[in-house]
């Protein structure tokens, strides 16, 4: 697989800087973005398949099968679209879903989660965790045993806390939480303090 011109690339975990290394015209492209996704699950949403993308008209060879909420049905759009917004002034879709945002995040951001980022699954529309002023980064939805094999007590414990809210048993083993299964748990991690949240989901 090529560093770039095929797919659709975080480069920087560490930083603000998102360089999406997807070419258009054959040149490469690099944005300032805002970064909120693990690369694993980026790329679990976008995935190869030769299509027409029923935004832009143009074939292509990723599209995002993710979740696309807006009034039409559509299965899938190409992820530039979403990345350039198109998708979204389109459709008036949205991607993700965010509630109880603390009054200091800015609205660039809010928009930038919702409307220009891909999405990812969920039991219910999804939910798009923020700090005090910012968005935090999706880690992923969480498979129990890797999380234990992991042994990483502040993971844990955020899922833990996640948990309790569904109002689980102290005791509920971790090894039952599999990806797409009830409970389903998702965690973020904030930018700044590095420390995890999560929330949990069902049917
Ligand atoms: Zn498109």
């Amino acid at each position: 697989m090529p560093r770039c011109g095929k797919r659709w690339h975080v480069l920087d975990p560490s930083s603000l800087q998102c360089r999406y290394g997807v070419t258009d015209d054959g040149t490469r492209r690099r944005s300032s973005r805002l970064r909120v996704f693990s690369r694993s699950h980026r790329e679990r949403r976008i995935v190869a398949m030769r299509a027409t993308c029923p935004c832009c008209g143009k074939e292509r060879e990723f599209m995002y099968r993710g979740p696309i909420y807006c009034r039409e049905d559509i299965p899938h759009v190409c992820p530039w679209c979403i990345h350039s917004g198109e998708a979204q002034r389109t459709w008036d879709a949205s991607f993700n879903d965010a509630h109880s945002i603390p009054k200091n995040v800015p609205k660039q951001t809010i928009d930038t989660v919702c409307n220009r980022t891909p999405g990812f699954e969920s039991w219910q529309t999804n939910q798009w965790l923020f700090s005090e002023t910012d968005a935090m980064v999706f880690v992923g939805e969480i498979d129990g045993a890797i999380l234990l094999a992991e042994a990483d007590d502040a993971k844990i414990s955020a899922c833990r806390k996640a948990l309790d809210e569904w109002h689980f048993p102290d005791d509920f083993d971790f090894a039952e939480v599999t990806r797409g299964g009830q409970p389903a748990v998702y965690l973020f991690r904030d930018r700044q303090s590095g420390e995890y949240s999560a929330y949990a989901d069902m049917t």
